[in-house]
């Protein structure tokens, strides 16, 4: 199917067999959702032995007792756990709670109220804004739109952020202190940063304001889908270019273990270090090292970890695979869509024809099948052009979700013929 080159009459023929399809769809009262990156039950079970799995010994390996008060920085062994996924050193890793995310909005707060590393603090400055690179994570949006700090769009390419107008735009703009990245397997997108972008990106912390500070959000380090796919080390690149400060970088366990309850970690120079343990430490005595010590018990070594995330990957590849099959099946031939094929993490981005994404999410809703809302991917759920639908795979079981593909591959094609009537 192809919109451009149909003629009228073709296209009004294909909207009754569409249609009539979609009536069909309708009457089987499906109740599917592919919304939110969550792990599906059976991923979640990899990880059942954190229960139980202290059996008494709340010993971590340097002979600190869990139970108690104290800690900021976490156990050593869990610090080391996040030095293997971030391929940082421990010392300058800090192990916290349950949520990166958590950690990424206080490294925020940090920023804005106190300033990093002796900096100005953001909310002193006459417009603190964050790049953005689109599409991107709607929570990382959430917490600048929370704290009224603006956001300017970059556009993402395969490669990762244009590098161009990112670079162009922090030499014109002193206000830009912030720039949000999912550097590996990007939600949505799933791409990669290539060592060009990296070493850019590194190199970013010379011309930026002294504030400036790349929020490296690597919640997607250790998901390959097959192979593992080489990130070029950012702090690497960073102390070579002389821009340690410029760099926070984030992980978690959340979909390595339990997704509510696992570990999160930040890693960064020791004077960004600092900046957030004296914001922290006014916050909390320190993050649950009982739970810590379950995940160090979990993963002794690397090697157990990775054998750990090869079996998330097996119940997660015949997911994706139903995904792209669908897609390349109905659209391979056809001006409906673009999308990625992500190596891993947890998204497949699709992009419609302009001005026709939102239909494709109302009609997929009324037929009962629930996608991320519209606009989620962008910075105050606006998309300009109205095209970007993030489909996450891996929740609902295989059956249901090649269900909610057909649905959707129905949908895309009906809002695109009606869009093109129009
Ligand atoms: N960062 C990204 C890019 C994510 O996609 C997610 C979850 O979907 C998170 C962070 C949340 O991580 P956590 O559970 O550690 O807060």
């Amino acid at each position: 199917m192809r919109i451009e080159t149909a003629q009228r009459e073709q296209l009004q023929q294909w909207e009754k067999e569409l249609e009539q399809q979609y009536q069909r769809i309708c009457q089987h009262n499906l109740s599917l959702d592919i919304t939110r990156g969550k792990p599906a039950a059976d991923q979640l079970s990899l990880s059942d032995d954190l229960d139980g799995i202290l059996n008494g010994d709340y010993r971590a390996p340097d002979g600190t007792d869990t139970r108690n008060y104290g800690g900021l920085e976490g156990i050593a062994a869990a610090r080391e756990l996040g030095a293997d996924v971030l391929q940082v050193p421990y010392e300058e890793v800090l192990a916290g709670g349950s949520s990166s995310l958590t950690l990424m909005y206080h490294a925020v707060l940090t920023g804005y109220l106190f300033g990093f590393a002796g900096n100005q603090p953001w909310k002193d400055m006459s417009a603190p804004k964050f790049l953005c690179p689109v599409p991107g994570y709607d929570r990382h949006f959430a917490i600048c739109e929370q704290l009224g700090i603006a956001m300017e769009t970059v556009p993402m390419t395969a490669t990762g952020p244009d590098m161009d107008v990112v670079e162009q735009k922090i030499r014109e703009d002193d206000q830009i202190i912030g720039l949000w990245c999912v550097p590996k397997f990007s939600n949505p997108t799933g791409v990669t940063y290539d060592a060009d972008t990296v070493d850019r990106l590194a190199q970013l912390g010379k011309v930026a304001n002294p504030g400036f500070r790349i929020f490296w959000d690597n919640a997607y380090a250790i998901h390959d889908l097959d192979h593992q796919v080489a990130l070029p080390n950012i702090r690497e690149a960073a102390l070579g270019n002389e821009t340690a400060d410029s760099v926070l970088q984030f992980a978690s366990t959340s979909k390595v273990t339990h997704a509510g309850s696992g570990v999160a970690f930040v890693s960064a120079s020791p004077a960004n270090l600092a900046s957030l343990k004296q914001q922290m430490s006014a916050m909390t005595i320190g993050p649950d090292k009982v739970n810590q010590l379950r995940h160090v018990r979990l993963f002794p070594e690397l090697t157990q970890l990775k054998q750990h995330m090869q079996k998330h990957a097996e119940i997660l590849r015949p997911k994706f695979a139903c995904v792209l099959e669908h897609l390349d099946k109905n659209f391979a031939d056809s001006d409906l869509g673009e999308w990625e094929t992500p190596k891993g993490g947890y998204f497949v981005s699709f992009n419609t024809r302009p001005g026709v994404a939102s239909e494709v999410i109302r009609l997929s809703a009324e037929a009962g099948v629930k996608l991320t809302p519209a606009g989620a991917t962008f910075p105050y759920g606006k998309d300009p052009e109205n095209t970007n639908i993030r489909i996450a795979p891996s929740f609902p079981p295989l059956e249901e979700l090649d269900t909610a593909m057909s649905v959707f591959v129905l949908c895309v094609k009906l809002a695109s013929v009606r869009k093109a009537l129009q």
